[in-house]
């Protein structure tokens, strides 16, 4: 089979090709800047052919029109005919309490996704613009929602509440949800093969480390904690996002300044984190460059970050009562061995204990701690994407 994967956001589309047997892409690219000057059409196939192209494209419709159109071309496409998309799989950042799982899509789960816009106003409309559009250029296609809060659901009440009148649960669903759903589950399976032993009997911690960052404890292959809550805002220590402060101080901010929601909104999502703390970047790279180059507020934002990470180990550790190993995966986790140092170091009462050389290690699947290590650390690169095709076609029923 196969499944094109798309992932909309406001002015973006994502999107893979995969071939379900082989489970590789066969082309991946992204439309940028839709609705906006100089949108651009970029698409890399498994051969190494790739494409540029800058044009008009007005919406989310005329944007997957176009990547249809760039996949059955004759000199950049990899199949003959738009038939040949069996399935769609679709990326749903928010799913609430209603998607505990995948779904195929129907009238009555679009009629559900419309009930969470509310929650991720800035997510779910697009997700949603998506799957429409897919609908109308596919008719008759299957379509497959896969959730970046799904995996979370089975988190216990005790790790999803917050401690505050409990009428605004009822009221506005205000819990933790999480995100990067797809990435924990992924990575923490492979890091289970990695280490043999199977994942319904480990306690994992997992590390995504991108732009936007998350932590998940994974006890017998479910979450049962994640750092992000209501919001992508909580947790770890972000590019340009807060993670956690005492919500007091933003209100104390806002007072003092007369800031408005929208601008104390942008103060957290925007303007905090390693780019905030470092005045330098939000990208891990220049921060590391710079340490290097003896910048002291870039030293204190890696320091800041890795610190927070450690903190969330200890306490992913207490909340599954043991630890069986630590996996990092996304952009940084990835292709940072310093950050991982830092997190990984004086950690040895853990049964966490680092192998120097095997850490520089970069974009690779690999084990990183030594053999003596009880707490195994392990390197996997992400693939949400394949987690979403493959959700897709267990449920379109294909092989
Ligand atoms: P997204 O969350 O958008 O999917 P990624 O997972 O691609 O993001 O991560 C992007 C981040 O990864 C960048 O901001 C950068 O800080 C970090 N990164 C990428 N390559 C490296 C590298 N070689 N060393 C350190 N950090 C890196």
């Amino acid at each position: 089979m196969k499944i094109l994967v798309l992932n909309c956001g406001s002015s973006s589309v994502k999107y893979q090709l995969i071939d379900s047997e082989t489970e590789k892409a066969l082309a991946k690219g992204s439309v940028e800047r839709i609705g906006m000057s100089g949108v651009s059409l970029k698409q890399e196939r498994y051969d190494g052919d790739k494409l540029h192209y800058v044009g008009e494209i007005l919406d989310h419709i005329m944007a997957i029109e176009n990547v249809v159109l760039v996949l059955i071309s004759k000199n950049h496409g990899v199949i003959a005919d738009r038939s040949e998309i069996d399935a769609v799989g679709h990326r749903v950042v928010h799913g609430g309490e209603k998607f505990t799982h995948s779904v195929l899509i129907t009238p009555e789960v679009m009629e559900a996704l419309k009930e969470c816009i509310d929650l991720a106003p800035l997510h779910n409309p697009h997700n949603i613009k998506g799957i429409q559009a897919a609908m109308r250029l596919l008719p008759g296609v299957p379509q497959v929602g896969v959730f970046d809060t799904a995996f979370h659901q089975s988190m216990p009440r005790w790790a999803y509440m917050y401690a505050l009148p409990y009428s605004l649960y009822r009221r506005y669903g205000l819990r933790r949800y999480g995100f990067h759903g797809t990435s924990h589950q992924y990575v923490a399976q492979i890091a289970s093969e990695m280490v043999g032993r199977p994942l319904q009997e480990l306690k994992v911690i997992t590390t995504h480390l991108g732009n936007g960052c998350s932590m998940a404890a994974v006890k017998d292959g479910c979450s049962v904690d994640t750092s992000m809550g209501f919001t992508p805002v909580e947790g770890l220590v972000m590019g340009t996002r807060s993670g956690d402060i005492d919500p007091a101080a933003l209100l104390h901010v806002m007072g003092q300044e007369e800031l408005t929601l929208a601008q104390a909104n942008a103060l957290l999502n925007k303007h905090s984190g390693l780019w905030g703390l470092s005045g330098i970047s939000s990208d891990v790279r220049e921060i590391v460059e710079e340490v290097e180059n003896g910048n002291d507020r870039a030293k204190l934002a890696l320091e800041v970050m890795t610190y927070r990470i450690k903190k969330y180990i200890g306490a992913y550790a207490a909340a599954m009562g043991g630890l069986d190993a630590v996996v990092f995966t996304a952009g940084i986790g990835e292709n940072s061995p310093i950050v991982r140092k830092k997190v990984c170091e004086e950690m040895e009462f853990f049964g966490i204990r680092l192998d120097e050389a095997k850490n520089s290690v970069r974009g690779k699947e690999a084990v990183i701690s030594t053999d003596d290590s009880t707490t195994k650390v392990v390197v996997v690169p992400t693939n949400e994407e394949l987690v979403i095709a493959r959700d897709t076609m267990r449920l379109v029923g294909g092989k």
